[in-house]
């Protein structure tokens, strides 16, 4: 049995050989700046604007409207801060980098409609519809998928029922681009956020999809002040290396979506049937497999408080999740098992595994040895 399992990619992914390979020349030798007149320039600026083409052709979108960001964090703020500043309708679980975003934009004098979220960790579209409602425009913002339940939502049922001439649509896409088909003309989004580190791409590199429908939109304004990169919009010289890395992650994993979705599916329904024989009182805090991430799973094991078994696993080589990774400092029951209305009892011993493209069967062989020792022993 492997000693080392890795079952933590919501947090976050391994870099695949395809980023690392694409972006080892753009450290040392193709080191030159993009924006510069020389030479040294050239391959560093034909590879930003490879890289721009080719996220776009993953997510059905053009070139111009992908805008290079630092991850999800900094695109979720520059889509609520830009569009929502005077009214946002998001709901109760949502991502911190949202969450906070709204608090923000509150502080500033705006409004915030959180929608309550069902307890199998879906958002109705008719409630989000009808709060845009009470309002006369602003920024509608629902994530595509929950980090924490894994939860696909309906956004293409959001769009068409909210009145586009007055509303935006913002969606927080970092667990789902690269894992999931994503078409942003499918979806109908105005805005889309995604990290690269979630897709095997490097940490601290992301892209905001802003549609041109909204480009001459009168609220959008530049987010980083400065220099005439990304458009003059989010200034600053590109991290060439790390945008390279993430066009090559995204287009490894849509080029094997399907047989990566198909192996994730098989991996995961084999863990949650030997779980529920090692464990016959699991509990699924949404309790439905389908309409999930691919490998997310989300699990209460009753009477086993949930960061004492993450621990033992740890111990045993298997990397796990409580909770959001960003959350660690926080031990109350997180926001978004509160927002589904899992009880305590449940919430207090739930963990998050999320499998991930180098997963075997032996993984999942290993979890499931260490669960039922720890699951007699604790
Ligand atoms: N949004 C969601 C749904 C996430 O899961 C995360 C990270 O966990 C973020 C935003 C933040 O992304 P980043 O780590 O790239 O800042």
């Amino acid at each position: 049995m492997r000693s080392h399992v890795y079952a933590d990619h919501a947090a976050t992914t391994p870099l695949c050989d395809a980023a690392w390979n694409a972006m080892a020349p753009f450290f040392r030798e193709e080191f030159g700046n993009p924006s510069s007149l020389h030479s040294w320039a050239k391959r560093p600026r034909e590879a930003v604007c490879g890289a721009r083409e080719t996220i776009a052709r993953c997510i059905g979108a053009q070139p111009d409207e992908i805008f290079f960001t630092s991850g999800g964090t900094e695109s979720d703020n520059w889509a609520i801060k830009t569009f929502g500043s005077r009214c946002v309708v998001t709901t109760n679980f949502e991502h911190h980098a949202v969450l906070n975003s709204c608090l923000a934009v509150e502080r500033m004098g705006g409004t915030v409609h959180r929608v309550s979220v069902r307890r199998n960790g879906m958002v109705w579209p008719g409630e989000v519809a009808a709060a845009t409602k009470r309002e006369c425009s602003g920024l509608v913002s629902v994530m595509l998928a929950n980090n924490e339940l894994g939860t696909l939502q309906d956004i293409k049922e959001i769009v068409s029922r909210v009145d586009r001439s007055a509303w935006i649509v913002h969606t927080d896409a970092v667990q789902v681009v690269g894992h999931v088909a994503v078409d942003v003309t499918q979806l109908g989004v105005d805005l889309l956020s995604a990290s690269a580190h979630k897709f095997n791409g490097p940490k601290g590199i992301g892209f905001l999809y802003i549609s041109k429908r909204i480009q001459d939109h009168p609220d959008f304004r530049p987010f980083l002040n400065g220099g005439q990169q990304e458009r003059g919009m989010r200034s600053g010289t590109e991290n060439v290396a790390s945008i390279v890395g993430m066009a090559a992650a995204l287009k490894w994993n849509c080029d094997h979506l399907n047989e990566n979705i198909e192996r994730l599916d098989g991996l995961k329904a084999q863990l949650v049937e030997d779980i529920k024989s090692v464990c016959p009182t699991v509990r699924f805090p949404v309790d439905w497999q389908e309409g999930q991430l691919p490998g997310f799973i989300s699990i209460s094991f009753l009477g086993h408080p949930a960061e004492g078994l993450l621990h033992l696993l740890d111990l045993k080589g298997i990397a796990v999740s409580a909770g959001a990774a960003c959350d660690t400092k926080n031990t109350q029951v997180s926001h978004v098992l509160q927002a589904i209305h899992l009880p305590s009892k449940y919430a207090n011993c739930t963990l998050r595994i999320t499998l991930g493209v180098e997963n075997t069967q032996q993984d999942v062989e290993s979890i499931i040895s260490a669960l039922s020792v720890l699951l007699r022993r604790t």
